[in-house]
């Protein structure tokens, strides 16, 4: 039916896509992309041969009234270049004004690659924070790692390849002892995830500068001794003892 159909697509992989998403891709009257090239090919793998229309956030409100009116009347799809729209990704302004204008608004989940470095990280899942990407300022990249630090959970970010040493270098600093994993290239032929503290991934990845798209993640601020483990308390008081 008509509406605004937000579809995930793969993110490495075209096995990841799903069968509602090749249905819809293939029923919509328009697709709203990124990049029509980089979409254009996914449709083409698929079979689907509909209208493209660029679109991000910063669209021009004719723009977005276009793809509206148009979902009003019929199917109209939403994706981003790889994974879930949304995330980190254009989708927010068009979802928020369709619903205020009571048009039908369905997800078709699939890959998203904050999820898939989850699966992978084998770091604490029952609480996680995306963070997506942190800011390239220094200053500002110090202020929000000082905010997270706080968080009892699991951090998830975004990351490019150029970047990725300087932020776990800037981690090093704030959180010496939490463990880190390092996914890159999810769901593709060098899929790869490495774990360990900030700043041993630091020095790995200075000598080997990373390839390709990476989720960085941070385990759970370590953890105080419990009261319940004397072995453990003990420990700790003979460590602040020992003159160092
Ligand atoms: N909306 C997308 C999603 O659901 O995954 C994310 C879009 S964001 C603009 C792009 C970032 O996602 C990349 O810089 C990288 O951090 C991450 N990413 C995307 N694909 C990835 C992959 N195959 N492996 C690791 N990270 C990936």
């Amino acid at each position: 039916g008509a509406g605004l159909y937000i579809v995930a697509t793969p993110i490495g992989n075209l096995g990841d896509i799903t069968l509602r998403a090749v249905d819809v891709l293939k029923r919509a009257a328009l697709i709203a992309c990124e990049d029509t090239r980089v979409t254009g090919k996914l449709l083409k793998a698929v079979g689907a041969d509909a209208r493209m229309q660029r679109y991000d956030d910063h669209a021009s409100e004719d723009t977005r009234r276009r793809i509206l009116d148009r979902a009003r009347a019929e199917p109209v799809a939403l994706v981003s270049d790889a994974g879930t729209p949304l995330v980190s990704d254009p989708g927010y302004r068009l979802v928020r004004e369709a619903r205020e204008e009571g048009i039908a608004v369905t997800t078709i989940p699939g890959p998203c690659a904050a999820i898939a470095g989850l699966t992978l990280a084998g770091l604490p899942n029952d609480r996680f924070l995306f963070a997506g990407f942190l800011p390239v300022k220094e200053k500002a990249r110090g202020e929000i790692l000082q905010e997270l630090g706080e968080v009892d959970a699991t951090l998830v970010f975004y990351e490019t390849g150029p970047r990725l040493v300087r932020s776990l270098e800037a981690m090093a600093g704030v959180w010496p002892k939490r463990e880190v994993a390092v996914a890159r290239e999810l769901t593709k032929l060098h899929e790869e995830c490495r774990t360990g503290i900030a700043a041993d991934l630091a020095a790995h990845y200075a000598a080997h500068p990373p390839k390709g798209e990476i989720v960085l993640l941070v385990g759970p601020p370590v953890a105080a001794p419990s009261t319940a483990d004397p072995d453990a308390l003990l420990a700790q008081a003979l460590e602040e003892m020992s003159p160092s």
